[in-house]
């Protein structure tokens, strides 16, 4: 048994299950497990900081409330725009999710809140904002980061190099 523990500037893998109002919205299961450098912001904070001193095998339940995960619901980020403003091939419905150019040209993506008679309410919040995240994660990996893994603030396993 290794008496490794997660520490920063350790690389962890994990398997999880996350549940959002007591639905699974999105899990490592059938997937390689997931891998970051731990303390360098790789992975949502309210996450992380309950990981640190957890062992490989060990099992934790973590409740991450709205502003230690995706934020808070912001108000400011509900946008009416005309209906005309729209292509014609786009479905002006409720929850249908479109691309938008932002003010400085960077796509920026949005969900349909509300569809009036001249107007449609967009919501640029993250799908997750305002949620409590139910996080169920195991550890299954851990080593020491490399220096160029500190370097770079992320982990270089699994292919990812650059
Ligand atoms: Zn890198």
């Amino acid at each position: 048994m290794s008496d490794l523990k997660v520490q920063e500037g350790f690389v962890v893998s994990i398997n999880y299950t996350l549940h959002v109002d007591g639905e699974l919205i999105d899990s490592s299961q059938g997937n390689e497990p997931l891998e970051f450098l731990q303390g360098a912001g790789n992975i949502i904070p309210g996450l992380e900081d309950e990981l640190y001193g957890m062992k490989i095998g060990e099992n934790k339940k973590v409740t991450v409330a709205p502003e230690d995960g995706y934020g808070e619901l912001d108000e400011e980020a509900f946008v009416e725009v005309p209906k005309d403003q729209f292509p014609s091939d786009i479905p002006l419905e409720e929850g249908v999710e479109l691309q938008v150019q932002g003010e400085d040209g960077e796509p920026m993506m949005a969900r349909i809140d509300e569809v009036g008679e001249d107007v449609v309410t967009l919501d640029f919040n993250h799908p997750l904002a305002g949620k409590e995240l139910a996080f169920d994660v195991t550890i299954v990996a851990l080593r020491e980061a490399t220096e160029e893994e500190m370097e770079h603030g992320h982990s270089h396993s699994g292919g990812h190099h650059h």
